[in-house]
């Protein structure tokens, strides 16, 4: 089932946006405004969002900005503005699509299912292995190996390494993934992430005081180099 994240500030309109998806078998989270929407979709990890850009909180353009930080889920804007800069600069922050309202559902609904499709088109099949040249990991096996040898991982500290290596090159934030590992209630406990990103660069690091694949961005996340 796709689940579809709405962050609309409207309540008329929510009612009807959930009327309507839920009756073509969407699942539905509808948040209203930008603090909860970011909230939902760390949670509950929707496979498309439909945003509203005056949200009552935070602009919806910050809220699309918060939401690349960690994610490629498809962003839909609901824009009820004419001046198309602001469509401009929703999809330079990283927005798929939009549509002006007053809108057909019609027309969101078909923009929504390509919006969805697009990212089935291009989500590559799940990497199996991943490879460097000092350790290789086994994603469906749960294996990590180095120079040869199986390196014992706890499940946090696998849970941790898998979501860094299935987003190479992207800078993870620390909330993301202290939400993700341990919880949204731990998700100031950035001491934590530095102990267990210690413990994998003695694992997997040929040099754990200078990491070539574990990267810290201080004060912002880690990041994966494959
Ligand atoms: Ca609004």
């Amino acid at each position: 089932m796709t689940r579809v994240l709405v962050v609309e500030d409207d309540p008329q309109l929510v009612r009807a946006l959930v009327i309507n998806l839920e009756a073509r078998r969407y699942d539905v989270d509808a948040a209203p405004d930008g603090a909860t929407a970011l909230r939902f979709a760390a949670a509950r990890q929707p496979d498309v969002v439909l945003l509203d850009l005056g949200l009552p909180d935070i602009d919806g353009v910050d809220v699309i900005k918060a939401l690349r930080g960690w994610t490629r889920v498809p962003i839909l804007v609901l824009s009820a503005r004419q001046a198309s800069d602001e469509k401009v600069s929703a999809l330079d922050a990283g927005a798929d699509d939009y549509v002006t309202k007053p809108f057909s559902m019609d027309e969101l609904l078909a923009r929504l299912r390509a919006a969805v499709r697009r990212t089935e088109d291009v989500a590559p099949a799940p990497e199996r292995l991943v490879e460097t040249e000092h350790f290789s990991i086994d994603l469906i096996a749960k294996k990590a190996v180095r120079d040869g040898r199986d390196v014992r991982l706890t499940p946090t500290e696998w849970h941790l390494l898998e979501i860094l290596v299935t987003n190479p090159g992207r800078l993870i934030t620390q909330t993301y993934l202290l939400q993700e590992v341990w919880g949204v209630s731990q998700r100031n406990k950035s001491n934590y992430l530095r102990v267990y990103m210690a413990q994998l660069r003695r694992k997997l690091e040929r040099d754990p005081s200078h990491p070539r694949y574990l990267i810290t961005e201080p004060g912002m996340g880690y990041r994966f180099e494959g």
